[in-house]
């Protein structure tokens, strides 16, 4: 197949002719039932909103083309019914795309990285919790729970014990976000380090489970992630080699009492002494979760309040006027936030808490917030909850920033070391004055590593803020990794480029993807691009965007 763009509805994929695309539709729709078979033949009356978002296509679209959009969405009810979805498309040729919830919103949303392709759309109809045990702090889900439903859950059982770890936005599945190694705000927030045993539908249609659930009667698959061999799990991560069907997940003992605190810093430059500082702090497990150092900017934007209230000139919004801004907020005047969270019963906070008091008190200028003054609709009050493991949305809120906002993720990992945070921020402030665009940037600190994290909001129906958003994104990807910083994730649109950066070695890395890829998918069926790994099918032929 060759890629072709802009043509008309239902976008049949390429390489298939019309009558063969109608045949193979009837025939999947005879397998599932006329209701779990969607065809995409009209124009979209509107995007939605997170919470109902469309399955088709990214509803916050960057490319300002189709090329991202689905020919038909389907509904499987089993693990058995995937398989048979996935033999259809092999007898088709048709590309199919796995979707557990589609709220994957920065990186592409529900959309297909191949024009025409079937999303699958795992999470309507296999959306049960098929397991949670209170005893070994462990739940088996499949693809449509979400974090609300998951956490919801626990609470109608009444498991006070049992605590949830939810992402920034808490709509979104459990398993979708697992796989694309998102990121949480509890110190089980890694999840893909927490999650334990997969089902998992090959290609060729072939079951399998990973780690202790490959045991015919297992018992453990919950609780010992590893198995035997060679551990597969991570060719399921972010990867076009299966479809998961079930994932067993770690839940985290509720640690009988928390406390969010909040610092302020006050100059810009204070940005590489915290960071040094937040270093041995965080290795230590003194700072215990993945938390955030945001720009002050940010906390103007997530009031929800837009742009043109502060600002209503093309080009970045002055520094004078964010000082200006965020000094009316509860932080007062400052730079950085940093929001934390401490665990515990009260004296071994108080412990914590003294620890990290007295290190980030050697900034000059830095002050604790108390949050007894921060009022209750405050946005720091939502990361409260977040860290709590209490799913949340507030966040959406910053995409008010523009009218239509929409955001796409810059995401470089780098060590937490001072100077890798200036470096990382100068290169962001360069690409981002260039494209006019304001700059949103926060540190999220894993536990020896860190991510910085921009997110470009833009208003897609302005081709010329799409593309802006997308030249500035590709110059930051390209400047970064000629620095040696890689991104953790990607958008769609950019998975060819930030593959491309993982190229030691003549690009040692995806020839060895390539050729599992063509192992265990030989008709290039299953999401056909992602992450940059292209079938032989598809080699060449002029994919990569
Ligand atoms: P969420 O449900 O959290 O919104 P998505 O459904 O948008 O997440 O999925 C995020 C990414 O992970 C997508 O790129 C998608 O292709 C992939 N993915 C999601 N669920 C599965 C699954 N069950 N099996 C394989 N890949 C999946």
């Amino acid at each position: 197949p060759q890629p072709q763009q802009q043509q008309s509805l239902p976008a049949i994929p390429q390489g298939v002719s019309r009558a063969t695309f109608d045949k193979a539709i009837t025939d999947l729709t005879n397998q599932l039932g006329p209701e779990n078979v969607e065809l995409n033949d009209k124009p979209p009356k509107d995007d939605g909103w997170y919470m109902e978002h469309p399955n088709t296509h990214d509803m916050m679209n960057v490319t300002g083309s189709d090329a991202l959009v689905a020919s038909a969405v389907v509904y499987p009810s089993s693990t058995a019914e995937v398989q048979k979805i996935v033999l259809w498309a092999n007898q088709y040729r048709i590309p199919i795309f796995p979707i557990s919830m589609g709220r994957n919103l920065g990186y592409g949303g529900a959309a297909p990285r191949v024009r025409g392709s079937v999303v699958i759309d795992l999470g309507k109809r296999m959306n049960k919790i098929l397991d949670i045990d209170p005893d070994d702090h462990t739940c088996l889900v499949e693809p449509g729970v979400s974090f609300y439903a998951l956490y919801e859950a626990i609470q109608a059982k009444g498991y006070d014990h049992l605590w949830v770890d939810t992402p920034d936005l808490g709509g979104g599945s459990v398993i979708g976000n697992t796989l694309d190694r998102g990121v949480g705000y509890t110190p089980y927030g890694d999840h893909w380090a927490t999650h334990s045993g997969l089902e998992v539908v090959l290609p060729t249609g072939e079951v399998l489970r990973t780690g202790m659930g490959a045991l015919p009667h297992s018992n453990t698959s919950q609780i010992f992630p590893y198995g035997f061999g060679p551990i597969a799990d991570g060719l399921f991560s972010q990867s076009n080699l299966g479809i998961v069907t079930q994932m067993g997940m770690t839940l985290m003992p509720n640690p009988t009492g928390h406390e969010s605190f909040l610092y302020a810093f006050a100059l810009e430059t204070d940005l590489a002494q915290v960071i040094d500082i937040i270093r041995p702090l965080r290795i230590s497990n003194i700072l215990e979760n993945v938390a955030q150092l945001r720009s002050a900017v940010q906390t103007i934007a997530v009031q929800g309040r837009p742009r043109k209230d502060f600002y209503d000139q093309p080009g970045p919004i002055p520094q004078s006027i964010i000082d200006a801004e965020v000094s009316k907020l509860p932080c007062g005047k400052c730079a950085w936030l940093y929001y934390g969270m401490a665990y515990g019963p009260p004296h071994i906070r108080a412990y914590k808490l003294a620890i990290i008091d007295a290190e980030f008190k050697k900034v000059a200028g830095a002050r604790r917030i108390d949050p007894a003054t921060i009022p209750k609709d405050n946005y720091f009050w939502s990361r409260d909850n977040i860290a709590a493991g209490v799913p949340d949305f507030e966040e959406l809120l910053w995409c008010n920033w523009v009218p239509n906002g929409s955001h796409i993720a810059f995401s470089p990992v780098s060590p937490i070391r001072g100077k890798d945070a200036e470096r990382l921020m100068a290169l962001a402030k360069r690409r981002h004055a260039e494209s006019g665009i304001d700059l949103f940037p926060a540190f999220c600190v894993g536990l020896r590593e860190m991510h910085l994290i921009v997110e470009i909001v833009f208003d897609k129906t302005k081709p010329e803020a799409r593309e802006a958003a997308m030249a500035c994104m590709r110059a930051m990807v390209d400047d970064a990794a000629a620095l040696g910083y890689g991104e953790y994730r990607t958008h769609l649109a950019l998975m060819d480029q930030v593959a491309g950066t993982y190229s030691w070695n003549d690009n040692a890395l995806m020839k060895f993807n390539e050729r599992i890829k063509d192992a265990l998918d030989p008709n290039g069926i299953l999401a056909p691009g992602k992450s940059g790994i292209w079938p032989k099918r598809y080699r060449g032929r002029g994919w990569e965007m």
